[in-house]
């Protein structure tokens, strides 16, 4: 029997309205025809929940993609934030490496200050200081052309850790310390030295009246004689 004469029997055959005739030669040719056989199968595969299975399928894949979408989402949103972070940070290191500002005679960060002048002429200051200030001095000029000798500090104070941790662990006094010969200054400049800046300032000395500082004390003239900037002692 010819598959393409029982394909249009299958369906009447599947519905069970066909002859008992031809319900007999569907079957003879069934029995014999795996790919009719498949055809009639394929006739009761359940379609509706096939419909549901596969929108089913469809959510699943919208979930998995969601998912995933909402996983990149995150991690850009955390390298994000690393690199915004790290930028900051690189940001405010850098800025609070760079910035300094001068420690005002006013302050009160100063606990003491002392210059002298050697027998050799040289001017020598000393600044004892409340707070942790960079140990340093450094020429800073004016509009007259005068050098000021200044003492630069981070710009943020932080004082309430400062303050809180001054009462733990005392500080020591921190010292800062300068010498200067009037004679290496070259011809014209400066015109006056200060110690400090504004009205505060401390005159050192000047290149009409000389050294405004007194004359070193024994025990001073020991210390600095042998002292140069960048070497520690005592
Ligand atoms: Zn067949």
């Amino acid at each position: 029997m010819n598959c393409d004469i029982i394909r249009d029997l299958l369906p009447l055959y599947h519905d069970g309205v066909c002859s008992e005739e031809s319900r007999r030669l569907a079957e003879e040719h069934l029995a014999g025809c795996a790919a009719c056989r498949q055809v009639l199968a394929d006739m009761d595969a359940p379609l509706p929940e096939a419909e549901e299975q596969r929108t089913g399928n469809d959510a699943a894949v919208v979930e998995r993609i969601a998912r995933e979408w909402r996983r990149l989402w995150r991690r850009a949103l955390l390298t994000g934030a690393a690199v915004v972070l790290a930028l900051c940070l690189g940001g405010f290191g850098f800025w609070y490496s760079v910035t300094q500002c001068t420690v005002h005679m006013d302050s009160g960060d100063y606990a003491y200050l002392s210059a002298c002048v050697l027998k050799s002429g040289e001017i020598c200051v000393e600044a004892g200081l409340n707070r942790a200030c960079r140990n340093c001095m450094y020429y800073e000029t004016d509009e007259s052309g005068a050098w000021h000798l200044c003492i630069l500090r981070p710009p943020l104070r932080l004082n309430i850790f400062l303050g809180a941790a001054e009462k733990m662990f005392p500080f020591d006094l921190v010292t800062a310390r300068w010498k200067f010969d009037p004679r290496d200054f070259s011809s014209g400049e400066p015109e006056d030295v200060y110690f400090g800046v504004g009205e505060d300032a401390i005159l050192l000395w000047s290149k009409e009246s000389g050294c405004a500082v007194p004359a070193a004390t024994e025990a001073q003239e020991a210390f600095w004689s042998g002292w140069s900037p960048g070497r520690v002692l005592g």
